[in-house]
């Protein structure tokens, strides 16, 4: 299906002009569409390797091709180069030689001798073992395993593809299918940009779950490490049916053909989370399914990537809109595209009973304890988060807390939450964002679009649902620089964020899954449990004491290090008035540190405040039931 872009803004205009003189640039070589065929060979999937080969039709002279570069949903120049071996370029059955652009790594170019018509590329994607393939399943990415003709727009690119399986895997994709034989699938010609919007999964294990049928096909398709992993319990899809038919009462209206989980199991097959109009990547670890803290992710995760069909792909930024593989994308909207989508992700599972109203307070807690807990935002506006999204994704963990990470994701839930708040308040609970989401993400059912909007369209959608001064609200929160967290969503939704010594549930299970212990909320310090520091809150006792991230704790008061000694010399600090004392390695060096600290343990949670109607509790009940 064709995409429709509507560009009726201002700020679009640079872009329809670049587009303009890029598409004229292309013409006046006498090219602006091609057609490319693509066949993919999985069987060596067990070895991380996929083979492909294409085949290009092309004019004698000189010929630009490019790499995927910019990942629509990843915001960032992250198209995995380094990944792509074994090029080769021929034509009439021989060699054509190539050189990468010196400037830009993802160019390629060649001269194409007279006589030839079609240009055969054949290269392999050797992806990091843990990124995209286990022994049992793989996750392909068509972008890492094709080149398109430099300076195309990816509408105008149509592509013919096949793939070939190892024998008795079994696959879902969003792609429509156009023949299967035994390992061998065709799919019916499509846009290079729908290709890339519809990834494949398949696996030795595979479940196909419908989660309703009509009017429109949405399915819950499942590979896995093992069969034991493909085990789904009757709770958990009762919550995925009913989370899709929560969506589409918040929503109003869908924009897809039929929709696709594309669920993976498997503790090396690479953890991912991915947005595509018509289906999410979502894989997680083998033990998803059973283990109760991991099923909890899960909610979160098909939350997040389902709510993106609607806000990231189908309304999405319009300097995130790019015409291709190649142009730069701006992040500065980026806490709307991912912020309203964690607080959305957050509420659906919650009103599709995959979470309890307790899992999403835990939750909620612990994202607005790291938020006013980050020292960085004394110098970093939440903006900044986002427009720097091409290094704040992979920053490194020391010294995360002052650098700020990407806070747009949680931060953004927290302005979204205060938001709905307002609105619910404004409007004696007439309206809420559920109205300002039926407005902006609804309008007809319809198949794959995108509609761009600007920070301006936000503040007059915002305005059509209930009058307030949205832009001062936004740009305070957004654009200026806040010495504490919005937490106006909690407070005046009733509720209020307290610390106690009882551990918070979503904090627990990260330090589980990242083996680390968490002591954020007390001493401010984040350490691994084989006792490496690896963050502190420059402000809290242990960063005064001394401590950086990179030193190792070696003993805590005059025993060996473990995490329970940590744990028990936190939790005494309450009766007992001497410092703790920290023996540290710092390199090759050991050195005593004095802990002054009286607090405890402490961990955030929400707790109810009578004073104010619970409007939490209203955010997450279900509508759809
Ligand atoms: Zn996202």
């Amino acid at each position: 299906m064709t995409k429709m872009i509507e560009t009726n803004h201002r700020k679009n205009r640079l872009l329809i002009l670049f587009v303009f003189l890029q598409i004229c640039a292309v013409a006046a070589l006498g090219q602006n569409s091609a057609s490319i065929k693509m066949n993919v060979d999985a069987t060596e999937a067990a070895r991380n390797v996929l083979h492909t080969t294409l085949t290009i039709p092309v004019k004698p002279g000189p010929l630009g091709l490019f790499y995927p570069k910019w990942i629509p949903g990843e915001h960032s120049p992250t198209g995995p180069i380094n990944d792509m071996v074994g090029l080769r370029l021929s034509g009439n059955g021989k060699s054509i030689p190539w050189t990468r652009d010196p400037v830009d790594m993802f160019g390629f170019h060649c001269e194409i001798p007279a006589g030839v018509s079609e240009l055969e590329v054949a290269f392999d994607d050797a992806s990091q073992p843990g990124t995209t393939m286990s022994a049992r399943l793989a996750r392909v990415k068509w972008n890492r395993v094709l080149v398109y003709p430099r300076g195309i727009n990816s509408d105008a690119i149509r592509v013919d593809t096949s793939i070939k399986l190892p024998g008795g895997w079994k696959f879902s994709t969003a792609l429509p299918v156009l023949r299967e034989r035994r390992d061998e699938v065709e799919f019916k010609e499509v846009s290079l940009t729908e290709l890339v919007d519809s990834p494949l999964i398949a696996g030795a294990n595979f479940r196909r779950l419908t989660l309703m049928s009509t009017p429109l096909l949405h399915e819950m398709d499942i590979a896995a490490d093992t069969p034991a992993a493909l085990e789904v319990k009757p709770e958990t899809l009762l919550g995925w049916q009913n989370l899709v038919k929560e969506a589409y009462a918040l929503y109003g209206a869908r924009h897809y053909r039929s929709y696709r989980f594309l669920l993976t199991l498997s503790d090396v097959g690479g953890s991912e989370g991915l947005e595509h109009h018509e289906s999410s990547e979502d894989g997680v670890g083998e033990k998803a399914l059973s283990d109760p803290g991991q099923l909890i992710d899960l909610g979160d995760l098909l939350g997040h990537e389902y709510t993106h069909s609607w806000n990231g792909k189908y309304r999405r930024p319009a300097d995130l809109t790019t015409p291709d593989f190649e142009q730069p994308m701006h992040g500065d909207l980026l806490w709307v595209y991912e912020g309203l989508t964690e607080y959305l992700g957050k509420v659906l599972p919650a009103r599709s009973g995959l979470w309890t109203p307790e899992n999403f307070r835990e939750s909620v807690a612990a994202v607005a304890a790291e938020m006013d807990n980050q020292s960085g935002r004394k110098w970093r506006p939440l903006v900044d988060t986002a427009t720097a999204v091409q290094f704040t994704y992979s920053s490194p963990r020391a010294w995360m807390n002052y650098r700020r990470r990407v806070d747009y994701y949680f931060e953004g839930l927290l302005l979204w939450m205060e938001a709905d708040v307002l609105i619910r308040r404004q409007s004696q609970g007439k309206l809420s964002l559920d109205d300002f989401c039926h407005k902006f993400h609804g309008g007809q059912d319809a198949g794959p679009m995108v509609r761009t909007y600007t920070f301006d369209d936000i503040v007059n959608t915002l305005n059509e649902v209930t009058p307030y001064d949205w832009r001062g609200f936004l740009n305070g929160r957004v654009n200026m620089i806040a010495p504490r967290a919005p937490l106006g969503g909690i407070t005046n939704g009733g509720w209020k964020l307290v610390y106690d010594e009882k551990p918070n549930e979503e904090v627990k299970f990260n330090e589980q899954q990242r083996k680390f212990v968490n002591l954020t909320y007390s001493i401010g310090l984040i350490v691994s449990t084989e006792g490496v520091v690896l963050d502190v809150n420059p402000e809290l006792p242990a960063a005064k004491a001394g401590l950086a991230p990179g030193m190792k704790i070696v003993g805590v008061n005059g025993r060996g290090w473990s995490v329970d000694a940590l744990h028990d010399a936190i939790a005494a600090t309450k009766n007992v008035p001497t410092p703790t004392e920290l023996r540290i390695d710092n390199g090759s060096f050991q050195e005593n540190y004095k802990l002054i600290y009286r607090g405890g343990e402490r961990y955030p949670h929400l707790e109810r405040d009578a004073t104010k109607p619970d409007l939490l509790s209203e955010i997450i009940k279900p509508r759809a039931r």
